[in-house]
């Protein structure tokens, strides 16, 4: 029995879902991805595998008049501790009130990113906020099913091409009970890259890590922040110029192999409900206070079912309906993935016989911030500040009219 190409493979873990014979195991290739591979003595040769692998055996989702919405969260903690505009929490939160279960990504002790599920408010905290990391599906496809077959509703968030691969292993089965939000979706970075990277930052906070939050509103949601927080109380924080892993997730060069050319990165949405920035939003609809700095999600429904469930949430959102042309207009992963830098190859080898520290020299040095972007993003708006950063970005032009004044009251006094 042959899975898909290595190159391919996304990691949905469907085939490893509908084994029943404990046949597939997972390697790790050199870039520290996960891969499913069949243990020939134990495999009965059933097939099941093969048929729910949605690379192999693609399926159409089913799209009836998609709407597009820049929208957010009436909470402002709710959407200050999510990614975007807090969407997912509000949309969990109503499938756990009818009792139902949610599944999502969630950090393990070791920082790396697994799904689990959570059946109470308290714990949906774990899920909240994008984890830039490949999650590891587990057997939850498994779970799903016996929580729907139990007649439970249940709500199952990822990217798209974990969507997909719970479709396929419930085999296009429609579930009344079953609600599927995917995740516009960059692609995502190495695992391997991302540890390199936590030892790196351990060092430099000399104290182990606590608690990583990859988006982090204090300053700024439209210019990212990543920040890290150690058992020493210290705490880093990378800008969206600044961070090194940021910079290198960013510039595409150790994403998964097959992001570069996902067929779930297309407008044939994968789930119920489509979540993901709205980075094209202008300040033009009254309601959007401080979007810059909470942020403001895109929301597409796919579909009734979708629809419904966003409708279940309307008087805890604000929203307003958008055209496909402003949804697309800053959002590349919506439509297309990423090309392939063509010196990914070459970063590889540099990682394996590299320091982390000369890597990021070479590879993942910071960009140039330009000034009135760095005050804008690291102090608050209010008055004092305007006039501080009215006065830096026209130091000379100002100086320049004191200097006028100056003579002018001089030329007067003589006089
Ligand atoms: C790897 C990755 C790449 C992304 N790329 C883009 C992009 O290019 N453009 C864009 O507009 N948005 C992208 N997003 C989505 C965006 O960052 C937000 O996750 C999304 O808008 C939901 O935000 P929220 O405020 O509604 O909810 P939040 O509270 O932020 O909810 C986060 C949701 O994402 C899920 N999630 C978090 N980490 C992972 C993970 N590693 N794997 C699977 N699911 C995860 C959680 O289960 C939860 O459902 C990406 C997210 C990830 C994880
Ligand atoms: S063919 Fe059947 S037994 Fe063999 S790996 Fe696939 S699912 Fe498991
Ligand atoms: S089912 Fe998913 S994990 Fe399995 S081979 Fe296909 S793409 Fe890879
Ligand atoms: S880019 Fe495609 S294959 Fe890669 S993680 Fe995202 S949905 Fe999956």
């Amino acid at each position: 029995m042959i899975l898909c190409k290595p190159e391919m493979c996304t990691a949905c873990m469907a085939c490893v879902n509908a084994c029943h014979h404990g046949a597939i195991q997972i390697y790790q290739d050199g870039e520290f991805f996960d891969y499913p591979t069949i243990v020939e003595d134990a495999c009965t040769d059933c097939g099941n595998c093969k048929g729910v692998c949605p690379i192999l055996y693609p399926q159409k989702p089913v799209i009836e008049n998609q709407k597009y919405y820049a929208a957010w969260s009436k909470n402002h903690k709710t959407r200050f501790q999510s990614s975007s505009g807090g969407l997912f929490p509000e949309l969990a939160s109503y499938i756990l009130s009818k009792g139902g279960i949610v599944f999502g990504a969630a950090f393990d002790k070791k920082f790396s990113v697994y799904h689990t599920s959570v059946d109470k408010l308290s714990d949906l905290p774990r899920l909240q906020g994008s984890k830039y990391l490949q999650s590891r599906i587990e057997k939850s496809y498994r779970k799903v099913q016996q929580h729907l077959e139990s007649r439970r509703p249940v709500l199952f968030s990822g990217t798209p091409c974990q969507i997909a691969g719970l479709n396929a292993f419930l085999k296009n089965k429609t579930y009344e009970n079953l609600y599927t939000i995917d995740i516009i979706c960059h692609g995502v970075p190495s695992p391997g890259v991302f540890q390199s990277y936590l030892k790196y930052l351990q060092k430099k906070l000399k104290s182990p890590i606590t608690h990583i939050n990859f988006r982090a509103k204090k300053y700024s949601w439209i210019f990212w922040n990543i920040s890290v927080d150690a058992k020493n109380n210290k705490t880093y924080t990378g800008s969206y110029y600044k961070d090194p892993y940021i910079r290198g997730f960013l510039r595409n060069y150790f994403l998964r192999p097959v992001c570069y050319q996902c067929p779930f990165t297309s407008l044939n949405r994968q789930g119920d409900i489509t979540l993901g920035d709205f980075w094209n939003y202008k300040n033009s609809h009254n309601a959007a206070k401080n979007f810059d700095k909470l942020g403001v999600s895109l929301l597409i429904c796919n579909n009734e079912k979708g629809d419904l469930l966003f409708q279940s949430r309307h008087r805890q959102i604000d929203f307003f309906e958008e055209s496909l042309q402003r949804a697309l207009a800053s959002n590349k992963s919506l439509k297309e993935p990423f090309e392939k830098p063509q010196n990914r190859a070459l970063f590889w080898e540099d990682y394996k016989s590299m320091t982390f520290e000369t890597l990021l020299k070479k590879w993942m040095q910071k960009e140039k911030i330009p000034t009135h972007i760095y005050i804008k993003s690291h102090f608050k708006m209010h008055f004092v500040t305007h006039v501080m950063y009215f006065f830096a970005i026209n130091y000379w032009r100002v100086m320049k009219r004191i200097k006028k004044l100056a003579t002018i009251i001089n030329v007067r006094q003589k006089n």
